[in-house]
């Protein structure tokens, strides 16, 4: 395998906070960084990046421009145009992970099946594309279950909670509205897991199989979206084990080089597999501060096909900043900051839409329910 050393140039697709983290620490190493956006210009990633592609994924000029200027490819989200993935083929140049695995992740059906075929539990679910599917599955499934469309969700969009129904069966017409609502597209029907936590592994994996990971962490969503992180997650050492064991399962199954993210529910002692991301993670944020090398740091190093560094992460809290918090006007920064433990991450995004994640904050500190409370008290402090 090839070692791509610096000032080899990383060629990242997607303008977003994942690739601007991960362009900050290869600059760091000295490598240079190219972003194909997706989108405009000045993107959160293309910004601090050496090369700013500003165009569409499918933009077959752009695609190329990204790969001759690149020694490598690697990806910071899953549900886009592989084209580039071609074009870097047609060129000799290593695409890591491989889209094979980036196919897997971003359509739920294909996700269920990798998973299974991987080995690991998963929720009991049907698929649907019309209908009369989604009928037979919400009666086959028998419980609460949650409709998921099959491509394009993330932060709990395109999603829809449908309760148990008792002995009523649900109204053909009740699930014909439901299944216009949610875009008339192919659907994932799940059973509602009654999980006790939800936690993620997040693991790197290079081209020779050596692994690394940072722990587990639990994650807290407020609305659908990610909100807490604490790691290490208030497991038994078991199910710590068992969870850290799956995500090796599922990173050796798609062959990933790079980083994975499994994340899962707890249910009792039991894991259920939800969904996968391969690449940096939301929940991984913390490792900036709380682990030797970051998830970041570790992608680079992956794609890099240098050595894995340590993961091992202290007990630490990252809380995420939403735009809504830009409501009254700019947060008082320095407020937050009045806490010496607290570390403030923006990812540069201009325009402070609700829901839309514009930073975040983590602490680290001697528990993880210590870390929290900080980072929630700077949290609130922004806006007091
Ligand atoms: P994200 O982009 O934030 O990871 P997503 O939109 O891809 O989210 P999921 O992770 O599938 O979607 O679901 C979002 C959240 O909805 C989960 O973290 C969990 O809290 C809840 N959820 C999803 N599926 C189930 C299920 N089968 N049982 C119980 N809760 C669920
Ligand atoms: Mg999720």
């Amino acid at each position: 395998m090839s070692v791509l050393v610096p000032p080899a140039v990383i060629g990242i697709v997607g303008g977003g906070q994942l690739g601007r983290m991960l362009a900050q620490v290869a600059q760091r190493h000295g490598y240079r960084t190219a972003v194909l956006t997706g989108g405009g210009e000045r993107s959160p990633a293309g910004s601090v990046a050496d090369i700013e592609i500003a165009a569409p994924f499918y933009d077959a000029a752009a695609t190329r421009r990204l790969v001759a200027c690149a020694d490598v490819i690697t990806w910071e989200l899953e549900d886009v145009d592989l084209g580039v993935a071609d074009a870097a083929a047609d060129a000799g140049i290593p695409v890591r992970p491989r889209p094979q695995a980036l196919a897997a992740a971003a359509d739920r059906a294909a996700e269920k099946r990798a998973l299974i075929a991987a080995g690991v539990p998963v929720a009991p679910y049907r698929e649907a594309g019309d209908p009369s599917e989604l009928a037979a599955a919400v009666a086959a499934l028998d419980g609460p279950v949650m409709l998921k469309t099959a491509r394009g969700g993330y932060d709990g969009k395109g999603q829809v909670r449908l309760p148990a129904t008792g002995t009523e069966p649900v109204r053909a017409e009740a699930l014909t509205e439901v299944f216009r609502r949610l875009g008339s597209v192919r659907l994932i029907v799940e059973r509602e897991v009654p999980f006790d936590r939800e936690v993620s592994v997040v693991i790197a994996r290079t081209e020779t199989g050596a692994i690394a990971d940072h722990g587990v962490m639990e994650n807290a969503h407020v609305d659908g979206i990610l909100d807490t992180t604490t790691v290490p997650a208030r497991l038994p050492e078991e199910v710590t084990a068992a969870a850290l064991g799956i995500a090796g399962q599922v990173a050796r199954h798609l062959d990933i080089v790079g980083v994975l993210c499994v994340e899962m529910f707890v249910v009792g002692s039991e894991l259920v597999v939800n969904e996968i991301a391969p690449r940096p993670h939301n929940s991984g944020h913390c490792t900036i501060e709380a682990a030797a090398t970051s998830q970041f740091e570790q992608q680079l190093r992956a794609v890099c096909g240098l050595p894995l560094g340590d993961g091992t992460c202290r007990p630490a809290a990252m809380a995420q900043l939403l735009g809504h918090l830009w409501a009254d006007g700019e947060p008082a920064w320095s407020e937050a900051l009045t806490d010496p433990g607290i570390h403030l991450h923006l990812y540069g995004k201009r325009e402070p839409r609700p829901g839309r994640k514009m930073g975040h904050l983590t602490c680290v500190d001697a528990t993880p329910e210590l870390a929290l409370k900080r980072v929630f008290a700077a949290r609130d402090r922004l806006s007091s």
